[in-house]
């Protein structure tokens, strides 16, 4: 099969498109024929690598990806060749006491697509037959794939995590990504009022249109945690979705009495100096979460091909084409979603 490969870290000139052996579906395994892969900012990390990070030479990036079922391993009952599917990408023991009491994304043994074993940027792909979701006739490929991840992640923090409940506002930092553009859709398909702080005006443009009630430009306002609390009158956020890191001690500043802070990762530093006052004295709770379990998947999938959750997608390349789409994912330009075209 055709897939895009690196050998070492570095920037986009590591990725090779080659030949690399079609995967043979073990015990319980689907082999996928993918039509389409999504790309996370978790790609480029994987590709330029952090301490401990050990991958398997060839590695192959890419967490998202839907097609149609191309082979079963032995063992397999509950699909057929030739059903099409989107992946969970979350890899799980099934067996271990958080996998038994349905909180799967705090495996021990947990892993992730791209990034603990080969992914998506490939003609095929073999994934436990159980991290299959059925694709809906005549439903795209594209829009499959880029919702996974990112919706997946979003509805877990959000609402299983989060406990989000209507009439609640919610402020997002940051108007692009795919997970707090997921997080806006959520929050107010729960019914939630919705804060945006952004720099870019075509970035709050895009999160105006996707339903948020209030924009506060960050390039304008330096101190955008007291616009915060004009627009709330003087209540402050009941719940603040930082996935930056580096914006924590004004996110703790924006949110109200009973506030709870959401991050699932962190686009621009993990290390910050936290102000302790501040989480006692506000009764503040700080919730992480990575990914999400097999039952938010579920939850979340359905809302996407209903077509209540609407995933933007910005550009698709062809799998030969994955380097380019990495370039442009790293510059940060993209609104929504780049996907890659296989097969
Ligand atoms: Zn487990």
């Amino acid at each position: 099969m055709k897939a895009i490969l690196f050998y070492n870290h570095g920037n986009a000139d590591v990725l090779e498109y080659s030949d690399f052996p079609t995967p043979d579906p073990g015990p319980g395994q689907a082999l996928v024929r993918l039509k389409a892969a999504a790309m996370n900012r978790l790609d480029l990390w994987v590709r330029e690598g952090w301490p401990g990070l050990k991958l398997e030479y060839p590695h192959i990036s890419g967490a998202d990806g839907a097609g149609e079922v191309a082979a079963l391993g032995d063992g397999v009952k509950t699909w057929s060749v030739g059903d099409r599917v989107v992946i969970n990408s979350n890899l799980s023991c099934g067996a271990c006491e958080y996998c038994l009491s349905g909180m799967d994304n705090r495996c021990v043994n947990w892993g992730l697509l791209g990034e603990t074993q080969r992914g998506t940027y490939a003609e095929y792909i073999e994934v436990p037959a159980r991290n299959l979701f059925p694709l809906p006739e005549g439903f795209d490929e594209h829009t499959a794939a880029a919702a996974a991840l990112v919706y997946h992640t979003a509805w877990h923090s959000l609402i299983s995590r989060g406990n989000l409940k209507p009439g609640e506002t919610v402020l997002i930092i940051g108007a692009s990504g795919g997970v707090n553009l997921a997080s806006l859709q959520i929050a107010k398909l729960a019914g939630a009022t919705v804060l945006v702080v952004g720099s870019r005006p075509d970035k709050l443009a895009l999160a105006e249109s996707l339903g948020a009630d209030h924009l506060i430009d960050r390039s304008q306002e330096k101190n955008w945690f007291e616009a915060v609390y004009q627009l709330t009158e003087k209540r402050g956020a009941d719940m603040v979705v930082d996935n930056v890191g580096t914006t924590f001690p004004d996110s703790f500043r924006a949110a109200g009495r009973g506030g709870r802070i959401l991050t699932v990762g962190n686009t621009g530093n993990p290390r910050i100096e936290i102000d302790n006052r501040f989480i006692f004295a506000k009764h503040l709770s700080l919730i992480g979460s990575t990914m999400g379990t097999h039952s938010d998947f579920k939850k979340v999938m359905p809302l996407v091909f209903s077509g209540r959750l609407q995933p933007v997608l910005d550009r698709a390349y062809p799998l030969s084409e994955a380097r380019a789409a990495q370039e442009r994912l790293a510059t940060g330009d993209q609104m929504g979603k780049i996907t890659l075209a296989i097969n």
